[in-house]
């Protein structure tokens, strides 16, 4: 297979990782090799559920951390052309490539093809996601708002189908990441604590510091619409887990409610460019302007400086690599709010200028991923 990557992500990469920019960007064309899922410790320890979930599945505990364990492999099928297409958002042609169907929402059109015929899901510059079976007549497309429209039959990664799993139904295990479990064990949050998530939907990483705080702690989680607040509730109430105070709101204009320097703990973990996205079925994406990524970024961590106490902890993460949403951001903090920069505890990834975490997709086997963690003194 060959990609076309547009200059302005070669140059982004390329800041970042020098010389082996695009073997890097490559391999954001395939899965990590081990799927990583995180048991919810609020309701079940580690052990007791990996001799639970054996029988269903094959799954190692992480070497590292207690409360992540890790399926290992992922097979990629051979996909045909069947010249039937319908194309869809980048989003949800990615979504197809690694198993979900497709629904009427993600879709552009319909190309050539018929009801109960099988068809290609394909993004815009007919990249192939997956090979699916279209459910619907092609004239009715205009008149339907929701449904499903691909049945999905065979996506370009077959990864194990967790949401099948009765873990998973009963709430004992959540997919995450595993730079996204680890930026939680670098907030290491504690009971009596009181913690703000600046950027808190769907709730994954939420759900980890309600874990590990056993519901003792008073968190604060943010977000701003609605929807994004019904989604935490449903992440939350799937894991069977006590709800925080919940607030829709720009977190920016919280300071109304809570004033200054009332949290011992802030993750800010907010919407970036989400250049280390994987697995990438095209890289022919919307430009994204990291410089505009890094203003809101500080932005942003200027009003977490604010709601620190004194002696307070941020742990600051993006899904992305450019230097704008990275670096520039790390050393506004240092440089104009004068936070001491925190050593890593799990130096994972590779610490750069000694405090901040790159996860490497090509080296690390992760998604594209920055830590830092910084004190207000
Ligand atoms: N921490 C989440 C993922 C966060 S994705 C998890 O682990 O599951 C980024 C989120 O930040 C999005 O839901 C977005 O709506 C929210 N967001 C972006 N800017 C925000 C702002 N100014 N105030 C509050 N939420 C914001």
């Amino acid at each position: 297979m060959k990609y076309t990557i547009p200059e302005w992500l070669k140059k982004i990469f390329q800041e970042t990782f020098g010389s082996d920019f695009e073997e890097v960007l490559l391999s954001l064309t395939r899965p990590p090799k081990r799927y990583y899922l995180r048991v919810n410790t609020f309701k079940i320890n580690t052990k007791e559920l990996i001799k639970r979930i054996q029988e269903e599945i094959k799954v190692k505990q992480d070497e590292i951390i207690e409360e992540a364990i890790y399926i290992e492999g992922y097979e990629e099928n051979e996909l045909t052309n069947h010249y039937r297409y319908v194309v869809a958002k980048l989003d949800a042609a990615e979504s197809t490539a690694v198993g979900a169907d497709l629904y009427r929402a993600g879709v552009l059109s319909i190309k050539n093809a018929n009801k109960n015929d099988l068809v290609n899901i394909v993004t815009q510059d007919y990249a192939i996601a997956s090979e699916g079976v279209l459910v619907i007549e092609p004239k009715d497309l205009n008149n339907i708002q929701r449904g499903l429209v691909v049945k999905n039959i065979k996506p370009k990664f077959k990864l194990p189908s967790i949401r099948s799993l009765k873990a998973f139904n009963e709430g004992l295990i959540y997919p995450q990441t595993y730079p996204s479990i680890l930026t939680v064990k670098e907030l290491e949050p504690k009971e009596n604590e009181t913690i703000l998530d600046m950027c808190a939907a769907p709730g994954g990483k939420l759900s980890h510091i309600i874990s590990l705080t056993k519901g003792k702690a008073k968190i604060i989680a943010v977000d701003k619409s609605n929807n994004k607040i019904r989604k935490i509730k449903e992440t939350l109430q799937t894991l069977g887990l006590p709800l925080p105070i919940l607030i829709k709101n720009d977190a920016r204009n919280i300071g109304e409610i809570f004033g200054s320097e009332f949290a011992d703990k802030i993750l800010l973990d907010p919407s970036c460019s989400d250049l280390g996205l994987r697995p990438r079925i095209t890289f022919n994406i919307p430009e994204k302007d990291p410089k505009i990524y890094g203003k809101y970024h500080k932005s942003l961590i200027r009003k977490a400086y604010e709601y620190l106490k004194k002696g307070g902890i941020l742990v600051y993460s993006v899904c992305t690599v450019s230097k704008e949403e990275t670096f520039d951001v790390f050393n506004y903090a240092v440089e104009e709010l004068k936070m001491e920069p925190l050593e890593i505890n799990y130096k994972i990834g590779d610490v750069k200028n000694n405090y901040i975490e790159i996860f490497n997709p090509l080296i690390h086997d992760t998604v594209g991923y920055v830590i830092f963690k910084l004190r207000k003194v």
